[in-house]
């Protein structure tokens, strides 16, 4: 699947990025038009600077070229009019009349004439244009001059001045003289008018030996130059000038005059002193560059920056044939143009401004145009995930974003369906988890209503089926002990007595399982000799093995600790059931009983009594060589009520045994492990961790060869035992049994009665009932243990409630031990010999010849209509009708004595499916 990754790192706002880049892309683009534009507009200005300055050069050059050709032309007329003898130059009023004339054609400024005697003749023109005839002449004075005005043809009018005058001291005689040819005179100011500078053009003439005969001349004004100039019109600060090569003024289109006036005297004014910064600084710059302007030889065209603005300058050298050699100087500055396209720059600059603002407007609204929808969007899906599922964005306008809000919309709805539904569904759950609750609930109080009313009647059972019991086994005991009895009613006694135990063992075991299921099972370890509980074992399972004739071996380790702190009972009822079970379900070979000590010395461990006891890690197996469990089989045996295999075996057992042992096992922190093939044997183990007690001193246990029934009485003095109970037959069990061993016994019906007996009497030791009327067991208890004289006496209760609240109850109130109902014997003298430090004296008896070795081949069967009845009635396990068609066949024959005795020794052991398999081949 394609995942698709977020950029966290970029939280630019959208409007941001849509403005900005939008922004910018009109700035630069309008700054780009700007700049080009401003660009190609100084280009364009440098052009048109080049072409008028090249344009003004042009003009200027022009009217020189034509204003100082002027000059020669007149001369030259004039010299060829001499020459041809159309004018005498010594007729002066002839020569004035024509010079005057020639005045009026050409725009110059004088014309002359004089020779070497000092004689002068010219026509002048006056600043008003009219034309003065000047004369120095031998007739009057030579060294005055005489001045004229004139009339409209030429002719004299009247003398209007007379002044001193020397022609031969003029520049543009002796330059003419000195030089022999025509030449332009230097510029020069007039003698008699300072302020006007003049050039002239001198043409000496010689007569035919070649003797100066005099010069003639035509001056020109050089502010009719500088009037030209400024009658040029370019640009609006555009300035012309010329320049002679030492620097001199020659005219300018400047208002400033070509000339100084010091000490009322005229001087020509040098380009360095001008009063123009822009043309100072040109002439600076020229002169700097090279040197003097003598050696400008080309035209030079340049910007210069002065005083901040920027001036494109032409500099044109300019000559004629006679000796000429000017500089002719544009100047055009930039700001004549500039201005224009300054204006131009600051309305692209405002165009910008105005673009770039429009531009971020427009941006913005367009940002927000798109961003808002968006930003709807986004709010609407935010509010989704918070968990506000009832969103719907309108969006119109932008033909993709009113898709998605189209979509987003139905998404946004099958969510809310979906989330509805899933509520819905949630709801439902909830009820019907709810409902299931309470039904649980009601299930469960109804269950624990039946388990309390099972335990109760468990209870009840097993207080109800004791009691008769009680009675039962007690006084089948009690005749077990009379010694004058004949075999057969021995025999009938000890059935009874073993329908009673069988009877008794199966409430037993339907109680513990009861017990197991309500996880009120209890172990009560105390401290007991390891050996001689060893000894009552296999006391117990030899004589079983015997009678089934199967070898049953017996391994102690000899390093088992002498005592050990566990519940002894309940080990026990482990180990008889699988050593029950061994020979049981073995017929042939032998039954293997082995105790192993696997690690001696195990932590400690706290017993419970702030004593710390080390423990020894013990193994308990026991190993047969019997029919064996399949693998099938293995699966079920620890069920409750579980039984495999043969079906005549199954009636030997409950099925519970191995049930309540695993979950003893369990309990006392192991597990039972078992090993089996079919046919050849099984292996059950299990391995304990027992605290060891170190200092025990070791009590004499009964044997069974000198079981309670061969006890007599003991030795020392009688001892009075209270025995209170309501019912009348448990009473008479133990006032009988303990009567018959020699005790003094007292009876109470109840509690009150008790306690009266007890303080009238002062009993060794009490046997009480726990339930009865009037007062109970319990509080009369207490009631004696309040009383001093009663606080050490022993009191052992005995209930047929045998469930473990009866006996904590019972400790609890000061009772020393606890004695269920039905009443052993053994048991009662085991806990009476404890209690009062008895010496047991028994009878001294013979054992009975076991007849369990005898095998079938010596045994005399009846003929089969003999034995018809016993086996329908072994076949219906009816133990009445067994026992009646015993006696009946025993009477037959003496012969019959073995048979009738394997028989009654199986119905002792219940086994009436043997007795079955055993007639059967008789039978048929
Ligand atoms: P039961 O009272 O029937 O002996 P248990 O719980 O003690 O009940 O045993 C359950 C079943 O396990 C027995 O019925 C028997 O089939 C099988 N079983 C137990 N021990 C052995 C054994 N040593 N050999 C063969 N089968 C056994």
């Amino acid at each position: 699947m394609k995942r698709f990754g977020i950029l966290r790192s970029s939280k630019l706002p959208l409007r941001l990025i849509l403005i900005v880049p939008f922004v910018l892309q009109t700035f630069a683009a309008v700054s780009l038009v700007g700049y080009l534009s401003f660009r190609n507009g100084q280009k364009a200005v440098n052009d048109l600077a080049d072409q008028l300055t090249s344009k003004v050069n042009g003009l200027v050059e022009q009217h020189l070229n034509t204003y100082l050709a002027t000059p020669h032309q007149v001369n030259q007329v004039n010299l060829a009019a001499i020459k041809l003898g159309m004018l005498n130059l010594q007729d002066y009023d002839l020569a004035s009349c024509y010079f005057w004339k020639q005045m009026r054609v050409f725009n110059i400024g004088y014309i002359s004439f004089a020779n070497p005697k000092g004689e002068f003749i010219g026509v002048e023109r006056l600043d008003n244009g009219h034309l003065l005839i000047n004369e120095v002449s031998e007739k009057r004075t030579i060294g005055k001059l005489y001045v004229y005005s004139t009339d409209n043809e030429g002719n004299r009018n009247q003398l209007t001045a007379i002044k001193d005058y020397n022609p031969l001291l003029e520049a543009w005689y002796t330059d003419a003289v000195k030089m022999g040819r025509p030449v332009w005179s230097q510029i020069y100011q007039w003698e008699d008018k300072p302020e006007i500078f003049s050039i002239s053009s001198s043409y000496p003439l010689y007569d035919n030996s070649q003797n100066i005969v005099g010069v003639i001349s035509v001056d020109l004004l050089l502010t009719q130059i500088s009037d030209f100039l400024k009658n040029l019109k370019f640009g609006k600060q555009g300035k012309v000038f010329i320049l002679e090569r030492s620097g001199f003024i020659v005219a300018s289109s400047t208002n400033e005059s070509p000339y100084n006036v010091i000490d009322g005297k005229a001087h020509r004014l040098s380009v360095f002193n001008s009063q123009s910064h822009t043309i100072k600084g040109i002439a600076d710059y020229l002169q700097k560059k090279f040197g003097s302007f003598q050696k400008i030889q080309d035209t030079q065209q340049f910007t210069l920056q002065i005083k901040g603005a920027r001036q494109f300058v032409k500099v044109t050298p300019w000559q004629d044939k006679l000796g000429l050699d000017w500089l002719v100087i544009v100047i055009v500055p930039e700001t004549d143009f500039m201005a224009e396209i300054n204006a131009n720059s600051h309305t692209t600059i405002l165009l910008c401004v105005g673009a770039l603002i429009g531009a971020t407007i427009l941006g913005i609204y367009t940002s927000r145009w798109i961003a808002q929808p968006i930003l709807h969007l986004t709010q609407a899906s935010s509010a989704i995930a918070a968990g506000n599922l009832e969103q719907t964005v309108e969006i119109s306008g932008v033909k993709e974003l009113s898709i998605l809000s189209q979509s987003f919309n139905q998404m946004a709805g099958q969510l809310n369906d979906f989330f509805t539904a899933l509520e819905r569904t949630n709801q439902e759950l909830e009820q019907r988890v709810e409902l299931r609750t309470k039904e649980l609930k009601t299930a469960k109080e109804l269950a624990d209503a039946a388990n309390q009313a099972k335990s109760e009647f468990l209870a009840n059972m097993s207080h109800e089926l004791r009691t008769p019991l009680n009675g039962i086994l007690g006084y089948a005991q009690i005749l077990q002990r009379d010694i004058n009895a004949s075999t057969e009613q021995q025999n009938a006694v000890k059935v009874i007595y073993h329908c009673g135990s069988h009877l008794l063992m199966l409430i037993n075991d339907v109680l513990d399982i009861a017990k197991i299921e309500s996880q009120k099972l209890d172990l009560y370890p105390n401290i007991f000799n390891f050996n001689d509980f060893f000894l009552g074992i296999y006391d117990m399972c030899r004589i079983k093995a015997e009678q089934k004739d199967i070898i049953f071996s017996y391994q102690i380790s000899k390093d088992i600790p002498t005592a050990i702190h566990a519940d002894e009972k309940r080990l026990r009822q482990v180990l008889l059931n699988l050593l029950g079970n061994a020979i049981k379900f073995t017929d042939d070979g032998e039954v293997k009983f082995s105790v192993d000590v696997i690690n001696p010395d195990l932590l400690a461990i706290d017993n419970h009594q702030g004593e710390q006891l080390s423990t020894s890690k013990i193994r308990f197996q026991i190993e047969d060589t019997g029919v064996g469990i399949s693998l099938e089989q293995l699966q079920k045996i620890f069920l409750p009520f579980e039984q495999v295999g043969d079906s005549f075996r199954k009636a030997e057992g409950t099925g519970l045994g191995l049930a309540i042992s695993c979950q003893i096992v369990e309990m006392m922190g192991s597990k039972i492990h078992v090993e089996s093939h079919y046919g050849k044997g099984s292996k059950f183990w299990f391995d304990l961790d027992l605290p060891k007690v170190a200092d025990y001193v070791s009590s004499e246990v009964p044997h069974l060869d000198k079981c309670s029934n061969h006890i007599i009485r003991y030795k020392g003095t009688q001892k009075t035992i209270l025995v209170v109970d309501d019912i009348s037959d448990n009473r008479a069990v133990i006032v009988n049994l303990l009567k018959q061993v020699g005790f003094g016994v007292i009876e109470a019906p109840n509690g009150k009665e008790g306690i009266s007996k007890a303080q009238e009497y002062q009993p060794d030791l009490i046997i009480t009932d726990l339930g009865m009327p009037i007062m109970n067991g319990v509080q009369m208890t207490q009631d004696l243990r309040s009383q001093p004289e009663f606080a050490q006496t022993v009191i052992i209760a005995s209930s047929a409630s045998v469930f473990s609240l009866n006996r904590k109850e019972s400790l609890a109130a000061g009772c020393n031990d606890f004695l269920p109902k039905p009443v052993q014997a053994e048991e009662l003298f085991a806990q009476l010999k404890s209690y009062l430090k008895l010496d047991w004296v028994y009878e001294d008896i013979k054992i009975p010849q076991q007849i369990s070795s005898e095998n079938k081949e010596d045994i005399v069967f009846p003929p089969a209509t003999e034995l018809v009845n016993l086996y329908q009635a072994a076949k219906a396990g009816y133990v009445m009708g067994i026992q009646e068609e015993v006696n009946r066949i025993q009477k037959l024959d003496n012969e019959y004595v073995t048979f009738t005795n394997k028989i009654l020794n199986l119905i002792e052991d219940f086994e009436d499916e043997a007795i079955v398999e055993m007639l059967k081949p008789y039978l048929a």
